[in-house]
Formats: C-alpha cells, sequence, structure tokens
C-alpha cells in the first residue's frame, strides 16, 4: 500500500563505524515488528535515525518515536496524555482549506482525491474527538498502573519512571501510523507489562520496537528484524520470537551445508590448482580453467557463513558457605520522613540457597527491600540481622553509577578492580562477558546501555557475593546475555534475589515467588507462570471495576 516502507541500499554511520550497510528496510502497514540484535549492534541508533526521516519515508505517515519520558510540568498526567489541541487545530485547518478547494475544482478525479484525503483527515479527529478522549486516556493511563487520583496530579510531582508511562501513554492515545518505541517494558511492573502487552497485540498500524523479553515480543510481534552485526545486514522473519527461534535454525542449518559444502569446493579446486598447475601442458590448462571458474564464482559472490550467536562465559565464584542466619528481617517496619508506613511488621529471610524472585506492583517498595537488606536504609521498626562476613553484590537499575564513564574498561580494571592482574588476564575476563577487541579500549560513557550492564556483571563476579541482589537486571542485556546470565545464576553457589519481569530469566532461575504489596511480603504458592495467569486476572477484574465507574 502507500503506507509500506521499502528502501533498497540503505547505509548508516554511527562515530565513523557502519551500523548496516547496502541492506534493505522494509515495513509493512499493519505489522508489528520486534527489533532485535546484540548489544551495540545500533538498534538505538537506527531507530533514531527512521524516526528522523532519514531514509525515505512517505509523507502520509505520522511518526511517533517514544525515547525519553514526559517533561516536568504543571500539567496533569491526564491532560499530557490526551492535550492535542495543536494538531486538532491543524487539521481542522486543513479540513476547511480543502473544502474550499473542493468548491472550486470541477475535475473529477481531483475531487475523488480531495475527499479521501478529507476522510482522512475526519477520522484523525475522530480519533481525537474531545467528547471521548478523556474516557480513553483515562484507560490508557488506567491500564499503565495510574490511579485516578494520580491522573490528576501534575507531572512534575511524579519520578522518571512514571513520566516515562505519561509518554507512553500519549503515544498510545495519538495512534500515530508509525509508533517506534525503545525498550517500552523498561520500568514497568508485571501488571503494566502484561497490559502493554494485551494492548499492542491490537495494534493495528506500524509497530516497531526493541524490547529484550521474549515473552513480551511473542504476545506482540507479528515480525522479527534482526540486526546481523556481522554482516552488517538486517534480516526479515515472519511471526513470532518463537518462531523467529526455529526459522532461523533451520535457515542457519540450510545455510552452513550449502557455506561448507562450497568450501569443500573451493579446497578441491585450490588443491587441484596447486598439484597440477606445473605439470604437462595440458595440466597446467586444465588448471587454469578451473582457475577461471573460481574467480567467477567468487565474483558472484559466496554463500555467506551464518552469523554464529556471541558465547559468554558468565560466572560468579563460590565464596563458601556461612553459617545461619544469614539475612533476616524480623518483625520490621519502615517508612520514609514524612511518610505513611511502607512496610508494618514483616518478617523475611534468605539463605545461600534461596532462589527468589520479587514481584509486585511499582512503588510498592521492591528496591527499599532490597536497600533495608543492603543497610542503604535503617528500620524504623525492628531489625535487619545480616551475619558480619557476609558479602551482598547489587545490579541496580541505576547500575552505571558503579562505572567510572570516563575510563576505558581495560583501565577502569587494572586501576580501580584487579591491580594485581596482568593485562591479558583482565582482557580475558572482559571478552567472556561480551566486552571484547575495541569495546575494551572504547571510554565505558560512549558505549551502548547493554555494553556497560555487561562490564557491571564482569565487576559484580569480582566481588565475590554470597548473595546477589539484582534489580531489573535483563533490561539492558540482549539474548545470549540473559542466557549467559541464567546459567550462571543456576550455577551460582550462593543466595539469589531478583526483581524482574523477565518471564524467561524468571522461570529459569527462581524457586520462590514473593509478592510485595500492601506493606507487606508474602510468599505466593505456584511458579511465575501461575503467577502471571493470577495477575491476568488481577487486571482483568480492575479493568471491570473502571469500567463501571
Ligand atoms: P543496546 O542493545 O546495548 O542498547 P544498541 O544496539 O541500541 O545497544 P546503540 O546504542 O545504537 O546500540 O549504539 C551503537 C554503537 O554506537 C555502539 O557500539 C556504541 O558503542 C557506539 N557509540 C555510542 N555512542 C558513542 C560515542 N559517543 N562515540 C563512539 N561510539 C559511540
Ligand atoms: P519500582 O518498581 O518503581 O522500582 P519499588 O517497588 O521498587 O518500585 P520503591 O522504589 O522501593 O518501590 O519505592 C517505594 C515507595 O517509596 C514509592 O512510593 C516511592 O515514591 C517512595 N520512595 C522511594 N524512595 C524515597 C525517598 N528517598 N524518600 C521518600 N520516598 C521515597
Amino acid at each position: 500500500t502507500d503506507k509500506d516502507i521499502n528502501v533498497q541500499d540503505v547505509a548508516i554511520t554511527f562515530h565513523g563505524k557502519a551500523l548496516v550497510e547496502d541492506t534493505e528496510i522494509v515495513i509493512n502497514y499493519g505489522n508489528r515488528y520486534g527489533f532485535i540484535g546484540n548489544n551495540g549492534c545500533g538498534k538505538s541508533t537506527i531507530m533514531k535515525a527512521i524516526a528522523a526521516r532519514a531514509i525515505p519515508i512517505p509523507d502520509n505517515l505520522d511518526i511517533y518515536f517514544l525515547n525519553s519520558e514526559y517533561p516536568a510540568t504543571d500539567i496533569s498526567a491526564l491532560q499530557a496524555v490526551f492535550e492535542s489541541d495543536d494538531e486538532v487545530a491543524a487539521l481542522n485547518a486543513q479540513a476547511e482549506a480543502l473544502n474550499n478547494m473542493m468548491a472550486e475544482v470541477e475535475d473529477d478525479d481531483q475531487i475523488g482525491d480531495i475527499q479521501t484525503r478529507l476522510e482522512g483527515i475526519y477520522e484523525r479527529l475522530d480519533d481525537l474527538d474531545v467528547n471521548t478522549a478523556e474516557t480513553r486516556a483515562t484507560s490508557i493511563l488506567f491500564g499503565l498502573g495510574f490511579t485516578t487520583q494520580m491522573m490528576q496530579q501534575p507531572t512534575k510531582s511524579f519520578s522518571g519512571g512514571w513520566r516515562m508511562r505519561v509518554a507512553l501513554a500519549r503515544a498510545l492515545f495519538l495512534k500515530p501510523e508509525f509508533l517506534l518505541l525503545d525498550e517500552p517494558t523498561n520500568h514497568l511492573d508485571m501488571e503494566a507489562v502484561l497490559w502493554l502487552e494485551d494492548y499492542l497485540s491490537n495494534w493495528n498500524k506500524i509497530l516497531f520496537f526493541v524490547c529484550h523479553s521474549q515473552d513480551f515480543m511473542n504476545g506482540v510481534c507479528t515480525h522479527i528484524v534482526r540486526l546481523d552485526e556481522t554482516y552488517k545486514k538486517l534480516r526479515y522473519y515472519a511471526g513470532n520470537y518463537d518462531t523467529y527461534v526455529n526459522t532461523r535454525r533451520d535457515n542457519d542449518k540450510v545455510q552452513w551445508a550449502a557455506y561448507n559444502a562450497e568450501q569443500r569446493d573451493i579446497a578441491e579446486v585450490k588443491e587441484f590448482i596447486a598439484r597440477f598447475g606445473h605439470g604437462t601442458v595440458k595440466m597446467i590448462r586444465q588448471a587454469q580453467s578451473r582457475e577461471k571458474l573460481l574467480a567467477q564464482k567468487i565474483e558472484k559472490g559466496l554463500v555467506e557463513k551464518p552469523e554464529a550467536p556471541p558465547q559468554y562465559d558468565w560466572s560468579f565464584p563460590d565464596a563458601g558457605q556461612l553459617p545461619m542466619p544469614v539475612l533476616a528481617i524480623e518483625s520490621l517496619s519502615f517508612h520514609y520522613p514524612n511518610s505513611a508506613d511502607l512496610y508494618t511488621n514483616v518478617d523475611f529471610g534468605i539463605d545461600l540457597q534461596s532462589r527468589i524472585c520479587l514481584v509486585g506492583p511499582n512503588g510498592a517498595g521492591k528496591t527499599t527491600l532490597v536497600k533495608l537488606l543492603c543497610d542503604d536504609l535503617q528500620a524504623t521498626k525492628g531489625q535487619v540481622k545480616r551475619h558480619s562476613h557476609l558479602k551482598i553484590s547489587r545490579f541496580t537499575q541505576h547500575f552505571e553509577d558503579v562505572l567510572d564513564l570516563e575510563m576505558t574498561p581495560m583501565d577502569f580494571f587494572k586501576l580501580k578492580i584487579m591491580p594485581t592482574a596482568t593485562i591479558e588476564q583482565i582482557r580475558t575476563l572482559l571478552a567472556r562477558y561480551g566486552c571484547s577487541g575495541d569495546k575494551q579500549t572504547q571510554i565505558m560513557g560512549q558505549q551502548s546501555a547493554g555494553q556497560k550492564a555487561r562490564i557491571v556483571f564482569a565487576k559484580m563476579a569480582q566481588d565475590k557475593p554470597h548473595i546477589l541482589m539484582l534489580d531489573e537486571p535483563t533490561n539492558p542485556l540482549d539474548m545470549e546475555s540473559i542466557d549467559a546470565l541464567a546459567r550462571c545464576l543456576n550455577s551460582f553457589k550462593g543466595g539469589i534475589i531478583i526483581i524482574s519481569h523477565d518471564m524467561r530469566l524468571i522461570s529459569q532461575v527462581a524457586k520462590d515467588i514473593y509478592i510485595c504489596d500492601d506493606k507487606k511480603i508474602e510468599r505466593f504458592t505456584g511458579d511465575i507462570m501461575k503467577f502471571k495467569l493470577h495477575q491476568k486476572k488481577v487486571n482483568a477484574r480492575k479493568a471491570m471495576a473502571q469500567h463501571k465507574n
């Protein structure tokens, strides 16, 4: 259709590095694309380039690229979402101009053309209709976790994470024809993630988004686009993430077979040439003609070697055992200064066998609990018992804070983390975490989110912790790193607490699910899949109740 994007020979370069070369960008109306690729391969940069129309995109396609939070203003969250007066005014003006034009032209084709354009404008005005706008905005905000009271609060009263949700709600409300999202599930709790999955799975325009959650992509995507870092090409796969995995495995098998066969042929020809290139005149001729054929074949292009998925080898050393109790909370209550209790009379404990996943709505106090356990915050009542030799290592949502962003990974490890190690040892260690080649000597501040996160994990392993506390560890990681993390956690000998909504990681690692809500921490009886079903039911019930009001 006239709303499809099909551009050949695209090349995008960033800071002197080619991200893609001679590739095609094919994005069809009505499809939902999940954009994947190794950390640092250039996904965010390419999204930005598309959003900025650096490639030709049909003019009639309005683009909305969500990559930053809504600004801190005096406007209420609700207004921020449905306030689109500028667009309404512009549409009305366009409609008037077209109506005037219509009165003047006589040519049937021209009239037909104007009518089509008018219909489009009226459809859009319907979408933005003030009478229904508020209801629609409210239901989107509600789905993303806002209470009726929060909707009325000015955006400046919200944290960055919540202003990100305001921006997301606005993007969904505006229903752009081409919606680009960079990691939309970050900062969301499981309830909101499930709501968004459901909402986006009904998106009937173009959706193009980067995401590292397989579960979410399975629920939403009709297509997967992969940035092949080795060949700097975009590869397209029909179907959701699981389908992609199967298709890619099958394709790779076929391609490996073709590649190996061709390489064998080439080796044979080369051997022939080497053996008979100096023989009888007849042999020499034969060798020459085979050499020519080979050159022609190479000229035409050989079968590419399939891009092998990177293999990472992450591991946390065994810090040894500690007698019980390792870490326990007894009759704890906590509140921030001048606020109501966040926890009342909580008992909770962790030992080195624990594999706990903490779930619960945003703001319920998951991060606060980790801070209490780590002695960053003190209980207002009750106590936290911690073994005196206990070492805890943490991955926080502000994970880069533990790095010195002005330094290169090599210098950082040599000077700050492993002063007695040799350069070779540090190189090997970083490479195991996926920081290899020139990334080892590139200033960390200039590396992508995922690249920085891997360095943080390499550092955490050097802490030799008994217990790991991971707050949304998968957000910045690509698929192979998530798998490396899951493998490493499964072989880790100490205790683990994860705050996450990545089903795949949780189902692989967690033994116990704890719900943090209503000032309590309670064990959920069942695994994460059961919890997901439970959460979906809760969502549905809440939506019903909201609908009745
Ligand atoms: P991730 O999955 O980790 O978020 P990404 O695929 O979105 O990564 P981008 O953030 O687009 O990748 O980064 C693309 C590349 O640009 C990375 O390899 C990064 O190291 C590089 N880069 C980013 N900023 C700079 C800079 N200021 N100077 C040089 N290179 C940079
Ligand atoms: P999220 O999933 O958004 O990270 P969470 O469950 O981890 O949420 P916390 O970050 O622990 O929640 O915050 C719990 C509550 O305490 C929130 O309402 C938050 O606004 C509030 N809060 C957090 N830090 C402070 C602080 N330093 N001072 C006052 N209130 C705070």
